[in-house]
């Protein structure tokens, strides 16, 4: 494969060669001056970023409530770990183990 593969202009179609250009650059046509491509930084890092961001919105997806209920003065709030464990001691169909939910109260 060719480490310098050939790219062309989506205004004029002109040809140029793709060229490692340092992180934040912008490569320009020749002919016309319209970009051809963009170097955003090391996808590494880029990746690394977005997993962070990720882990992080997980956490307080899990930790703030999903539902708030409020009925006579009783409020009842309920999160995402709640939710699941309420469907598990329910013992619904949904759970991938058969009939059982872990609580324990499968008639089986
Ligand atoms: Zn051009």
């Amino acid at each position: 494969m060719d480490p310098n593969p050939l790219i062309a202009c989506r205004d004029c179609d002109r040809i140029h060669r793709h060229v490692a250009m340092p992180a934040g650059s912008v490569a320009w046509c020749t002919r016309c001056g319209a970009p051809l491509y963009h170097f955003k930084g090391a996808p590494l890092d880029r990746n690394l970023a977005l997993c962070l961001g990720g882990l992080i919105l997980f956490a307080v997806a899990n930790v703030f409530p999903l539902l708030s209920f409020e009925l006579q003065g009783q409020v009842r709030q309920v999160t995402l770990l709640s939710a699941v464990t309420a469907m598990a001691d329910a013992g619904g169909p949904w759970w991938p183990w058969g009939s059982c939910s872990p609580a324990g109260s499968c008639p089986c």
